[in-house]
C-alpha cells in the first residue's frame, strides 16, 4: 500500500503466470468519511483477503490521526476480469455499494454476456474458414469457451453482478467525502465500456488501462477499437490542469503530457509501419502473420500472439477507411493497398 497523493492510496495486487496473462493490478482507495474504491481487482479469496488487510492498515492510520475512515462504494474502470472480479466479495465483506455504468452492467451481469465480450478473436478475421471443417470448428469454440471460463473463475476469481446498487451514466459525476468532485467520462478503445475519473481541482486522473507508464495498452478484437482509443487519449490530453495519472497497472505517471504524446506517436508509427508493409507488397499482398514477423522479428511466439490484436484492429481500420482490401490467401487473408 502506498499513499500516492494525500488521501489516495494504491494497493498493488499480485498477479501470476509471469504477470502477462494475469498482470499485477492497482486498486485505489480514495479515503475519507464517504470513501470510494476504484477498480475491484481480482476476486480470488486470497486477493480479497490481502486487499482487506491493506485497507485495514489505512483505516488504522486514519483512526490514529482522529480522521474518519469509511468506504461506501466501489466502481470498476471497465468490464475486464482483472478490474471487476473483486466486486462481489468486496461488497460482501465491506458492505459497499457496487456502482456501475449501464454499459458495464450489461456485460458483467452473467457468464453468457461476459463470454460474448471476448469470444471473437483475431483469428476469426484473419483465417480463411474452410467449409468442410464446420463441426470441428464449432467444437473448438466450445472448448475454447470452457477453458476461458474455467481460467477466469479460478485464476481471476470472476463473479458476475446482476444487482448493482447504483447505475450511473458514462458522463456523470461522483462526489466523494461530501465535496470531492470526480468527473466520470467515457474513454473507449481498450474496452467499449471503459470510463475514466477526473478531478480537475486536484489534476488527478484515474486512467484504468488506457494510459500506462511502461507498457502499451493491449488492443484487440472484439470490443477494442483503435480510432476510439486514439480519440480517448486525445480527450485526456486536453483535460485542463492534468498533472498526475493513476493507472490500473504499474506506477503513477507524473509526466502526463510527455507520456500521452509518446502513446499517440507510438500508435501513429505502428499504423504507418503496417501501411508501409502493405504498400511494399502491393503486388503479392501480405498476410497478418507476415506483418507480425516483419515487425517483431526477434520476439517470442507469445508476443506475436498479443500483437495479433492490434494488427487485426489496424487492418480493420484501414479496410473501413477504404485504404486497403483483402483477398483470400492460402491459410490467411492477404492485404493489398487500394
Ligand atoms: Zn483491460
Amino acid at each position: 500500500m502506498k499513499e500516492v497523493h494525500p488521501g489516495i492510496f494504491s494497493i498493488r495486487e499480485g498477479g501470476g503466470l509471469s504477470g502477462v496473462v494475469k498482470p499485477p493490478e492497482n486498486v485505489y482507495i480514495i479515503a475519507g468519511s464517504d470513501g470510494l474504491i476504484f477498480d475491484a481487482g481480482y476476486g480470488t479469496k486470497k486477493a480479497i483477503k490481502a486487499l482487506i488487510k491493506e485497507i485495514g492498515i489505512i483505516k488504522k492510520i486514519y483512526e490514529e490521526k482522529g480522521k474518519q475512515f469509511n468506504l461506501t462504494r466501489v466502481i470498476p474502470s471497465h468490464s475486464h476480469p482483472d478490474h471487476f472480479s473483486g466486486l462481489k466479495l468486496l461488497r460482501e465483506k465491506l458492505g459497499l455499494k457496487i456502482v456501475l455504468t449501464k454499459e458495464m452492467a450489461e456485460t458483467i451481469k452473467n457468464e453468457d454476456n461476459f463470454s460474448k465480450s471476448f469470444e471473437e478473436s483475431s483469428e476469426d478475421y484473419f483465417k480463411i474458414k474452410k467449409k468442410k471443417k464446420k463441426s470441428p470448428d464449432r467444437l473448438g469454440i466450445k472448448i475454447r469457451r470452457k477453458l476461458y471460463r474455467w481460467f477466469y473463475r479460478h485464476g481471476y476469481g470472476v463473479s458476475y453482478i446482476d444487482d448493482p446498487e447504483e447505475l450511473i451514466d458514462e458522463n456523470s459525476e461522483i462526489v466523494i467525502n461530501g465535496d470531492d468532485r470526480w468527473k466520470v467520462f467515457p474513454s473507449p478503445g481498450h474496452a467499449i465500456d471503459h470510463i475514466s475519473l477526473y478531478n480537475e481541482k486536484k489534476g488527478i486522473l484515474f486512467s484504468g488501462d488506457n494510459i500506462l507508464q511502461h507498457i502499451t495498452t493491449w488492443l484487440g478484437p472484439p470490443t477494442c477499437n483503435i480510432e476510439d482509443y486514439v480519440k480517448s487519449i486525445e480527450t485526456i490530453q486536453n483535460l485542463p490542469n492534468l498533472n498526475l495519472i493513476l493507472p490500473a497497472h504499474g506506477i503513477p505517471i507524473e509526466n502526463p503530457a510527455e507520456r500521452i504524446a509518446e502513446i499517440l506517436k507510438h500508435r501513429q508509427e505502428r499504423a504507418d509501419q503496417v501501411m508501409g508493409l502493405i504498400v511494399n507488397n502491393r503486388n503479392s499482398g501480405i498476410t497478418p502473420t507476415e506483418i507480425i514477423n516483419e515487425l517483431y522479428p526477434n520476439e517470442r511466439r507469445f508476443i506475436h500472439g498479443l500483437a495479433r490484436g492490434w494488427v487485426c484492429l489496424t487492418l480493420k481500420m484501414f479496410e473501413e477507411k477504404g485504404l486497403i482490401k483483402k483477398t483470400p490467401g492460402k491459410k490467411e487473408y492477404k492485404f493489398l493497398p487500394l
